[in-house]
């Protein structure tokens, strides 16, 4: 766990990481390791700004076909950070502002925050892969269906 104290130091800090598991819930699995390159800005007291890039490759499950597909996320990070304290004061309502204790601030959370945001809700194999069959196929009990693939 890294673990920054974005109250004290000099800014830009240059982030360049490589994460090989994220805890995320509902997302596929990394097939190789989560790079993110970017550099946190501090914009004024309680508010810094990151900004850069975040690769990463997941296993994950066609939620048609139910084949294994690979989810490729190539994102920009573009992300106020402010204090956590700022949050209960906070009106601005924006969606991209991510809040932490800065004098703790754990970067895995932040980068897990950000592909939680970011990975797709609907995985597909292919974009044509037909949502229409599979709700039909899904519907068919078992053994029928194994019938009827062993006359296809
Ligand atoms: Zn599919």
């Amino acid at each position: 766990m890294k673990i920054l104290n974005l109250n004290e130091g000099s800014f830009p800090i240059k982030l360049n990481l490589e994460l090989d598991k994220l805890s995320v819930p509902e997302i596929g699995k990394l097939k190789e390791d989560l790079k993110i390159e970017a550099k946190i800005s501090k914009i004024s007291k309680n508010i810094l700004n990151c900004d850069g890039d975040i690769h990463g490759v997941f296993i994950d499950i066609c939620q048609n076909c139910l084949n294994e597909t690979e989810v490729v996320i190539i994102n920009k990070i573009e992300v106020a950070i402010k204090d956590i304290k700022e949050l209960l004061i906070d009106s601005s309502n924006q969606d991209q502002t991510h809040y932490q204790d800065l004098e703790f601030f754990n970067i895995e959370s932040f980068i897990e925050e950000e592909v939680a945001l970011i990975y797709p809700n609907i995985v597909k194999c292919s974009e044509d892969c037909n949502t229409e069959e599979s709700v039909y196929e899904t519907e068919r009990n078992l053994p029928f269906k194994k019938i009827r693939d062993l006359i296809d």
